[in-house]
């Protein structure tokens, strides 16, 4: 055999190995992932924002709750705490020790709403932001957020009553955008990105489209939403 024909043979068996150790990585996380079911309880509950204008029934079969730590979070709700403080209200927008913005996952439609339509404010953060972002404009309490196209509602799981919240968190995302905290608390583990097992979770949720309409913020439709004022990445 030639020289050559051993460097193709060596190339070749180099590809075979590869081959095997990544299919092996995958099937093993794709069997982890499929046998660690995730919490995605339904969620019964009346919940308002912390001035009480604004009224919200949720009644959702199943949600999913998970930490989101990206800069536009974080930033949409430092810019409406500065917002408050400039009003001289309390602060309403919680982040977590690690600026990490804890949300629900539900359908726009299972988001209903009692009392204070007049009190909404839908913006987005930047022009063609795909999140309308909406909060009490009275006390700036961060509401909902609704991705367009996602079909999906994130709502803050801070306005949830603790018993009717029994959804432990499932991921923790954009971890490379984390603060890095002040030492007082131990950092949870958090994917880089958006984690493989996300995807095995959403066809539960946005399969199903037909919860996506009607938006509870549709009074809203047809007006060009303004951009929030001040806002900053975190
Ligand atoms: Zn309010
Ligand atoms: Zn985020």
């Amino acid at each position: 055999m030639t020289d050559g024909g051993y460097k193709s043979m060596n190339i070749m068996l180099q590809f075979y190995v590869i081959a095997v150790i990544f299919t092996t990585i995958i099937v093993s996380s794709i069997v982890q992932i499929e046998t660690k079911e995730p919490d995605m309880n339904a969620i019964r509950a009346e919940i308002s924002c912390r001035c009480g204008k604004v009224k919200i029934a949720i009644d959702s079969p199943s949600a999913l709750r998970f930490v989101c730590y990206c800069k536009d979070c974080r930033g949409y709700y430092n810019t409406l705490n500065s917002l408050a403080l400039k009003n001289n209200i309390p602060e309403a927008a919680k982040l977590d020790a690690f600026g990490g913005v804890d949300v629900t996952q539900i359908y726009p439609r299972e988001i209903k709403i009692l009392e204070g339509r007049d009190h909404l404010e839908t913006c987005l953060i930047r022009d063609k932001s795909p999140y309308h972002r909406t909060y009490c404009k009275s006390c700036y309490t961060p509401l909902y957020s609704i991705g367009q196209g996602t079909g999906a509602a994130l709502l803050n799981s801070a306005l949830l009553p603790e018993k009717s919240q029994t959804n432990e968190v499932q991921y923790r995302i954009i971890g490379r955008q984390a603060l890095k905290g002040d030492g007082s608390s131990k950092k949870p583990s958090m994917s880089w990105s958006v984690p493989l097992g996300w995807f095995f979770t959403m066809p539960k949720r946005v399969g199903n489209k037909c919860g996506v309409d009607p938006e509870p913020s549709k009074s809203i439709e047809g007006k060009e939403l303004k951009i929030l004022e001040g806002f900053t990445e975190g």
